[in-house]
């Protein structure tokens, strides 16, 4: 490593669906590598064995992927700090605690979970902070044999130092400091001889040779019990930096409540990866300027650490879809036809293995429907009304436009103008709808509305001279017939 280059880690716990903040971290730390010629490291924190799980790992490092985020080091990639799994480091551990307990700086607790909580009660009841009290700081090495010898567990408790005040400068925060005794010694060796995220992570920070620790506002509470570690194993301190939590708009953390909170889920409904990546940018950091679309390149060019907010980002779904819209803009039809089969197949709307003539006719139902999507899960809502003739009514102000005296003369006009032919062009449509109401002497909507209406039921949707074209002559004959006597049935 040369000296002073930038290193980075994402260190995700694999625990579950890849959470759009754990995303946001990682893009944050990625854009710090790419600016800065710096290394990034994934690093999978499972040290949670209950809980972790490789599905969810493989789910974060697709997801890292769909994103264009890379790594240079980490799982899969190999690199000089290895291994890069934690339940794969615990003989590197295991070497630190032995020298913490041989010099005193951590000892074994032989507390059960039913005393702890009971001094925990006891604690509350008064009023106090809850912590450990430290009835096991001290120890001769005979209690301890008689402790053991009654077959209790032990775990490995840090001896916090009393009356020191932990200071340092947040990259994003400022100065934070925090006060050592209000930190009881905590455990840093479960009794299972696995090391909870505190210890693991100090170590493998320190010996992966990261200089930065960009992560999430919630481990801010961690860092002084991460700092105390670093001094007690005369470690040097990397710079950390913690960014702001992810509200929904009603400014309450973002949840499931909010709706779709993993990058999977966003894949699956059909957002693009650039529209995601600018999003996720946006949350938290923002340039000098008005500026909201910003490429790849950009962002790496742009982002820095003094422009990261200190107040929480709002997600705010609807600039999400604003942006994928504009991303979605710049992609040819054969694409956006790509991400749309799935779609559509899965509303029924379109089978497997389509010829090329349908392919081509759902290449242009697409286009016809791309202007009024956000992503592509909503392209099949919009392009229903092409592939069904069962026209339903939407409500009864439709049905009404339908019952007007006029329409019946002007479906036959428009009928009529169109009969004789099978296909007809988007602009023959305009000259014939344009024709009857020059021969009716009706305003264009008192034709076009009743046409539109009888073809799709509803009063707004894809353009009337792109629809027509595409259904072709027979099944428009065949909607405004259907339609016509629906409603005079319903009249009867
Ligand atoms: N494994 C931790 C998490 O997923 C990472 C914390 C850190 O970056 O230090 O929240």
């Amino acid at each position: 490593m040369s000296e002073g280059t930038m290193r980075l880690r994402f260190a995700p716990s694999p625990t579950g669906p890849f959470h759009i903040g754990g995303a946001r971290s990682a893009l944050f730390n990625w854009l710090l590598a790419r600016k800065n010629g710096g290394k990034l490291v994934l690093r999978i924190e499972d040290t949670d064995l209950e809980r972790s799980s490789r599905e969810s790992e493989e789910n974060i490092k697709n997801a890292l992927k769909w994103l264009g985020i890379d790594w240079n080091e980490g799982i899969d990639v190999g690199g000089e700090y290895g291994p890069y799994r934690q339940t794969e480091r615990l003989s590197i551990y295991a070497e630190y605690t032995d020298r913490l307990l041989a010099s005193g700086k951590a000892y074994r607790c032989y507390c059960t979970d039913e005393e702890l909580e009971a001094e925990r009660q006891k604690l509350m009841a008064e009023g106090a902070m809850p912590r450990y009290m430290g009835k096991c700081r001290n120890l001769s090495a005979a209690d301890e044999k008689a402790l053991q010898a009654e077959g209790r567990k032990s775990t490995v408790r840090f001896r916090v130092p009393e009356n020191q005040a932990i200071t340092f400068q947040d990259a994003v925060r400022g100065t934070v400091s925090f006060d050592s005794n209000g930190i009881g010694d905590y455990v840093i060796v479960k009794s299972d001889g696995i090391p909870v995220y505190n210890y693991a992570v100090v170590l493998d920070d320190a010996l992966m040779k990261i200089t930065h620790v960009i992560r999430a506002e919630e481990h801010l509470s961690n860092t002084p019990r991460q700092i105390l570690l670093y001094q007690a194993l005369d470690l040097p301190l990397p710079t950390f930096g913690h960014i702001s939590l992810i509200l929904g708009k009603d400014r309450s953390k973002m949840s499931k409540r909010h709706g779709a909170t993993s990058v999977e889920q966003y894949k699956a409904l059909g957002y693009l990866p650039e529209a995601l990546v600018n999003f996720l940018a946006l949350l938290g950091w923002s340039p000098v300027g008005e500026q909201e679309i910003f490429s790849r390149e950009e962002l790496i060019e742009l982002f820095s650490l003094d422009h990261v907010a200190k107040n929480p980002a709002v997600f705010d779904i609807d600039k999400l879809n604003w942006i994928n819209s504009h991303y979605m803009k710049q992609l040819d039809v054969a694409t956006l036809t790509e991400m749309a089969l799935p779609h559509l197949k899965e509303a029924g709307l379109v089978g497997e293995n389509l010829s090329e003539e349908r392919l081509a006719w759902v290449s242009q139902v697409v286009a016809a429907v791309r202007d009024y999507v956000s992503f592509a899960a909503q392209i099949p809502e919009h392009a229903a009304v092409f592939f069904q003739d069962e026209v339903m009514m939407e409500n009864a102000e439709t049905a009404e436009i339908l019952r007007d005296p006029d329409v019946p003369k002007v479906m036959d006009e428009f009928l009529h103008k169109l009969s004789g032919a099978e296909a007809v062009t988007g602009e023959q449509v305009q000259a014939a709808l344009k024709a009857v109401g020059k021969e009716l002497k009706l305003g264009g909507k008192k034709v076009f509305m009743p046409v539109r209406v009888a073809l799709t039921g509803k009063m707004h949707g894809p353009e009337l001279i792109a629809l027509i074209p595409l259904l072709g002559v027979a099944r428009t004959t065949a909607r405004i017939r259907r339609s016509m006597e629906l409603v005079k049935s319903s009249n009867a």
